[in-house]
């Protein structure tokens, strides 16, 4: 364990629901990896009580808080300082301690870069179609931006959104489907084929034509359950790239360790984790 690291501390995850989060599995992985004798524990706190958790948090003396849905927006409201990413996005998964102050960060963009770059993926000058536009796509459309893609797409059912989405950055502009087809990473960010096994799928668990994708492209699906999606399997039938989204999720959680600890966990017992629970605890 290194040296600079405080022993028998806590983390936790907040948010409602939490039954079924990977969090757990893959933060202990994480600290086990590690020899960091850390526990992890996920709360269920409930709607509007997010800014209670951040006071128990300082009572406590909690080391650092995963935060999901339903509470980004309030804790990125309550911290008493907001990184960059965080600040532009009005949402937090992260908190951490600077001094007796709490900072909220947004990891998600920052662990969608870090999965692609582990995959050997070049992000600058790559023209992107970004299916969807709530939170999970709206991260990765400013860290997409900010790590120079000059040409983002984004599109999503209700066309309104998009147009939000897109206002994030001067990068991105509201698409439609042919720009699917010419470009070089396209990302699923909607929830569509969550929790739809292959054999049993129809058109609505797309998120767009699979005839759109083809070889020479890399697609991404932000879900992970199941890990092959019927888009994933579709899109590599088709010759390109697969991505499934374990990998995000497991690089935003080394981010979130990274900023309690001051040191970079090991992400593949994170990812090992994050398959083991996922294979045992298949809702
Ligand atoms: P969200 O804010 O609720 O956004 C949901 C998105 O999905 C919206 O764009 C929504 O479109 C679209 N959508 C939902 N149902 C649809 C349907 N039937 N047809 C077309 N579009 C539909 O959720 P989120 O937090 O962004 O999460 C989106 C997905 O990403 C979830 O599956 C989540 O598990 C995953 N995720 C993964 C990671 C990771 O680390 N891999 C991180 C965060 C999220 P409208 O705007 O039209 O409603």
């Amino acid at each position: 364990m290194s040296g600079v690291v405080q022993s028998g501390r806590l983390a936790a995850l907040i948010g409602s629901p939490v039954r079924h989060s990977l969090s757990p599995a893959i933060h202990r992985a994480a600290f086990a990896a590690a020899g960091v004798d850390w526990s992890y524990v996920a709360f269920d706190v409930a709607p509007g009580r997010a800014a209670e958790a951040l006071a128990a948090m300082r009572v406590l003396g909690i080391a650092g808080l995963s935060v999901t849905m339903p509470h980004k927006a309030d804790v990125a409201a309550a911290v008493d300082r907001l990184e960059p990413a965080a600040r532009a996005l009005g949402s937090v998964n992260t908190v951490s301690w600077d001094g007796d102050r709490l900072v909220g960060s947004s990891t998600d963009g920052d662990g969608f870069l870090a999965a692609l770059a582990e995959a050997g993926v070049e992000v600058t000058g790559a023209r992107v179609a970004v299916i969807g536009a709530g939170g999970a796509a709206r991260s990765v459309i400013d860290a997409l931006a900010r790590a120079g893609a000059p040409d983002i797409t984004v599109l999503n059912r209700t066309a309104e959104r998009a147009a939000r989405a897109a206002a994030l950055t001067p990068a991105a502009s509201v698409g439609i489907a042919s720009d699917v087809e010419r470009a070089d990473i396209v990302v699923n960010a909607t929830s569509v084929g969550m929790g739809v096994v292959v054999g049993g799928a129809g058109p609505e668990d797309l998120p767009c034509d699979p005839a759109l994708v083809h070889a020479g492209q890399v697609v991404v699906d932000l879900v992970y359950h199941p890990l092959e999606t019927v888009w994933l399997r579709a899109a590599r039938r088709r010759g390109a790239t697969g991505m499934d989204g374990l990998g995000m999720l497991v690089h935003q959680a080394a981010l979130q360790q990274q900023r309690w600890l001051g040191v970079a966990p090991d992400t593949r017992a994170m990812r090992a984790a994050a398959e083991a629970h996922l294979a045992a605890d298949p809702h």
